[in-house]
């Protein structure tokens, strides 16, 4: 297993120690508050849900724009952007890192995509790897690269508040209907160590004869929680999962300079504890006890080792997305 944070920064840490230390129990108090209220919030939230009227779709598909995994002649990236089709219209889900890197850009130009062909954008939470780069994330503002920018502003929903430039800005604030036949679930909260308080949306659509798909950006409010929430909105079987869980068990993607940044900064546990197989274990029970019968895993938030083992161990007939890749669900 790898250092989560090299050895060469270690000298560093134990500089910064007496400031470093204070901060992060600060920090720890927070982060253990948030958790109570994150869970309080998502419980209040489940016990005012409705069921949605949702419509029965014949076909829903999934064309991958970003992810980790690619095919020949698509740019991997540790972002996500989902393009879902349906007959009645589609939707692009995050746009990855956006303009801040050549993924978005690239994959869209070979699969011949524009805003102009899609209903609206949706944005599942607003972290870098989904809004459109760093300087996104900073700012709130969702960033799309300005070749793919449609002719006429389209809605763009949003699971807090931000802005998105040449976009009708619509924050989703229950679960709820949205174009081409999908819906949110609305906002479901986590608390995260480093990120802090961090709202995000799946989304779910209802193939006819087939039951419920749900689709995750990265799963951060974790997807025990996801479905436990798609249950209240629809007694239909649930069919398939498609997208992020967040399991960098081994190793996070985009490390950068020695620091396996997934690892730190984005988990549901302070720095000091790792994601760990055990937790990964009870995920894959939680799956196979919701039984879906097919699974579509990003590697944009996970490590090939929790890939391999979901891969192996999920009842469910499972695969990996790639960018540039057509899924007929
Ligand atoms: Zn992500
Ligand atoms: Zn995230």
């Amino acid at each position: 297993m790898k250092f989560r944070i090299s050895p060469v920064w270690w000298p560093v840490l134990a500089v910064a120690s007496p400031v470093l230390v204070p901060w992060l129990l600060v920090r720890n108090r927070h982060f253990q508050q948030g958790r109570a209220r994150a869970t309080a919030l998502n419980q209040e939230r489940m016990r005012r849900a409705e069921p949605l009227e949702m419509p029965e779709l014949e076909s829903l598909e999934l064309t991958v724009l970003v992810e980790w995994k690619a095919r020949e002649g698509f740019i991997g990236d540790a972002g996500v952007s989902y393009w879902i089709k349906t007959e009645l219209g589609s939707m692009l889900y995050d746009v990855g890192f956006g303009p801040a890197r050549p993924a978005l850009a690239h994959n869209a130009e070979k699969l011949g995509f524009s805003l102009d062909q899609v209903e609206a954008l949706t944005i599942s939470h607003l972290h870098c790897d989904h809004i459109g780069g760093i300087p996104a994330q900073r700012s709130r503002q969702v960033t799309v690269p300005e070749e793919l920018m449609a002719q006429a502003p389209k809605p763009c929903f949003l699971p807090d508040r931000a802005e998105a430039k040449g976009f009708q800005v619509e924050q989703v604030e229950a679960p709820r209907s949205l174009p081409a036949g999908i819906a949110s679930t609305g906002p479901l909260a986590r608390s995260l160590f480093m990120f802090g308080w961090t709202e995000e949306q799946a989304l779910l659509a209802h193939l006819k004869d087939k039951g419920l798909v749900v689709f995750t950006g990265c799963g951060h409010p974790t997807i025990e929680t996801i479905l436990e929430m798609v249950g209240c909105l629809s007694s239909e079987p649930l069919y398939a999962i498609a997208g992020g869980m967040h399991f960098p068990v081994t190793g996070g993607r985009g490390n950068r300079a020695g620091i396996q940044l997934q690892t730190l900064v984005g988990t549901g546990k302070p720095p000091w504890q790792r994601i760990v197989d055990e937790d990964l274990s009870q995920t894959i029970a939680a799956i196979n006890s919701a039984g879906p019968e097919r699974v579509y895993l990003s590697g944009h938030d996970t490590c090939d080792h929790a890939l391999d083992r979901m891969m192996r161990e999920l009842d469910a007939e499972t695969e990996v997305l790639e960018a540039g890749a057509t899924c007929r669900l």
